[in-house]
């Protein structure tokens, strides 16, 4: 990776710094996973360093070492505020602009701490004062791998901090199955396992945790899919009346967007899942092959991502959302090769 950033990263860790870490609002495994990699390497070098969560995170991440001791905004916001406010240096990890972090923004807004952004999504702000940004990696957890190779502490890697790192790299890409998967992911995720990373048991914890409740969720969403042949698309709604029938938890509707992707033919898929509290519709969107789904959700949901897949809202009704949705799709049409 480029040398000036290794350079300006080593400048501000030569001293004792406040640091605060921060990954996007609903983190997923690559958010938390880069947040406690982080976290366990700066630790080990004597700084003084928190990770703080815009939101809560599901519980199949709450097994990982460190995070017990991630502060959560929502549940205190005080804790929060004051370490923000004497943060000195302050990494954002896993996106690239302040509005993915919720009700922290204005924090990070108003702070005069020095701004490190470690992150892989397309069209980065310039919030930061040291901008770390490559779209070609897999996720931001190699990233970080690169950050402690490139400051030469890979010898230094406990367990802890690459297991942290190799869930991160396993979730963001499918188990090591997207196309940003690249033989230097592989290289990165071997040294990992070399550096005591128990690959088996971070699939079991993530993939195999099931509920019964949540394999029921999912029955529901994929009776409810709805397969647009002409577009070569396949949608799946859940409404909040379902999430509660299903007793929805956090993170139980992760994954269900790829199984429309797992249809021949079917090049983008879409779920819409309603969220009654925030009064939204949350979408997410995968592609293969060259549909942007960023350009996408950038366009037409108030969202973005990768090309691949990306994210977005809807401040609408579920039926208004949907029908604004399928109105859109004759203008995609040729690039969805329909
Ligand atoms: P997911 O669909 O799993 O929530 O997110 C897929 C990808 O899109 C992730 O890389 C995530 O960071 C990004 N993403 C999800 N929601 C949003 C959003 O509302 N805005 C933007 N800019 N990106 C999002
Ligand atoms: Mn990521």
């Amino acid at each position: 990776m480029n040398l000036e950033i290794i350079k300006a990263i080593k400048g501000l860790l030569d001293i004792p710094q406040k640091i605060v870490i921060i990954p996007h609002k609903n983190p997923d495994g690559d958010a938390i996973g880069s947040t406690l990699g982080l976290w366990h390497y700066l630790k080990g070098q004597g700084q003084d360093a928190t990770i703080i969560v815009p939101n809560d995170f599901p519980k199949f991440l709450k097994w990982m070492p460190g995070s017990e001791q991630i502060v959560n905004f929502e549940r205190d916001a005080s804790a929060a505020k004051s370490l923000i406010n004497n943060a000195t240096v302050i990494f954002t990890l896993d996106f690239n602009h302040l509005g993915r972090i919720g009700q922290l923004q204005p924090l990070l807004e108003g702070s005069s701490a020095t701004f490190v952004m470690i992150d892989h999504h397309q069209e980065p702000d310039n919030y930061s004062k040291i901008t770390y940004s490559d779209v070609s990696m897999s996720s931001t957890c190699e990233m970080v791998f690169n950050v402690i190779e490139g400051l030469n502490d890979v010898e230094s890697i406990t367990p802890d901090l690459a297991i942290s790192l190799y869930t991160g790299i396993m979730t963001d890409t499918g188990s090591f199955k997207y196309s940003s998967t690249t033989s230097r992911t592989h290289l990165v995720v071997a040294k990992l396992i070399e550096k005591g990373a128990k690959n088996t048991e971070a699939h079991n914890k993530v993939y195999d945790t099931n509920t019964p409740s949540r394999l029921h969720l999912l029955g529901c969403a994929l009776k409810n899919m709805v397969i647009l042949e002409e577009f070569n698309t396949a949608f799946i709604t859940l409404s909040q009346d379902e999430l509660d029938t299903y007793d929805y938890k956090k993170g139980d509707t992760e994954g269900f967007v790829n199984y429309g992707l797992t249809l021949e033919g079917i090049v983008f898929a879409v779920i819409f899942i309603e969220n009654r509290e925030e009064g939204i519709i949350k979408i997410s969107f995968r592609s293969e092959g060259d549909f942007s789904v960023n350009e996408f959700a950038r366009a037409n949901f108030n969202g973005g991502g990768h090309t691949n897949a990306a994210g977005g809202r809807s401040d609408v009704s579920m039926e208004e959302t949907i029908n604004k949705f399928k109105a859109l799709l004759p203008l995609y049409k040729a690039d969805l090769n329909a």
